[in-house]
């Protein structure tokens, strides 16, 4: 058995005691663990099964969302419906005002359509301050990344040790296919984002996501006009790297 003594140890223990679970036991698995574990929802249909998971078996697993003032109206009400539903409390982290003004100053409310840059601190300012706060004293923080969604994504592990914010990051639907996710969904009747159906696979910020063509991979229409396979908005890839990578996210 292996001895854990870093949190680095630990990660690496877990992920390897979590490849052998279904989604509800690996949720059950961290937390049980000491420390607090929050799992931060975009209300996408991946983490809408999370959701589902931890409101379903009640697992003492903190709930929060990002509302960055930018979603579509289908994103926010189906925060309430989704609430209702599993009878859980979502909680929504704001950007401050103060740094949503600096930035229209400087770049425009819309200024992430003229440079990276200006996307990557439209990104900071509305998600990656507020995420910072969502997770101040987590140990865990639970994600609905899938390898199958991109190939930015494709090594996923369950868990693993974010240096950078200094908790370990469990991804309980690394393994998980998009027809595993739907089969779920169905199973469990999940209330999901009606754009979905409208050819929204990944569905961000409203002036940021637009619906993909047939064939297109799933996280085609989020920044579509950067010409990246590999941007995403720093949630999940270090700001640092962001920061060196010419067209991230
Ligand atoms: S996805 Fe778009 S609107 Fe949302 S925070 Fe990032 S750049 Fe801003």
């Amino acid at each position: 058995m292996m001895t854990v003594t870093t949190a680095a140890d630990l990660a690496r223990a877990l992920d390897q005691q979590l490849a052998s679970a279904n989604l509800t036991e690996r949720l059950r698995i961290v937390a049980g663990l000491d420390g607090r574990a929050v799992f931060t929802t975009s209300l996408g249909i991946e983490d809408q099964v999370i959701t589902a998971a931890i409101g379903l078996a009640g697992l003492p697993i903190d709930v929060f969302t990002l509302e960055t003032g930018r979603l579509f109206k289908e994103t926010v009400d189906l925060i309430a419906e989704t609430e209702e539903r599993f009878g859980i409390a979502i909680k929504r982290f704001y950007p401050k005002q103060d740094d949503i003004d600096a930035y229209a100053s400087k770049y425009g409310l819309n200024g992430f359509y003229e440079s990276v840059e200006a996307r990557h601190a439209c990104c900071h300012v509305r998600k990656l301050v507020p995420l910072a706060e969502a997770l101040s004293g987590a140990r865990f923080w639970i994600t609905g990344l899938r390898r199958s969604q991109s190939g930015n994504r494709a090594a996923t592990p369950f868990a693993e040790y974010d240096a950078e914010r200094g908790l370990i990051k469990v991804n309980p639907l690394a393994d998980w296919s998009l027809d595993d996710i739907n089969t779920y969904v169905e199973a469990e009747s999940v209330p999901t984002n009606p754009l979905h159906k409208r050819g929204y696979p990944s569905i961000g910020c409203e002036p940021c996501t637009r619906a993909i063509k047939p064939g297109e991979p799933e996280r085609a229409g989020r920044w579509w006009w950067e010409n990246d396979e590999k941007r995403e908005c720093g949630l999940h890839v270090p700001e640092a790297a962001t920061s060196l990578v010419p067209t991230p996210a």
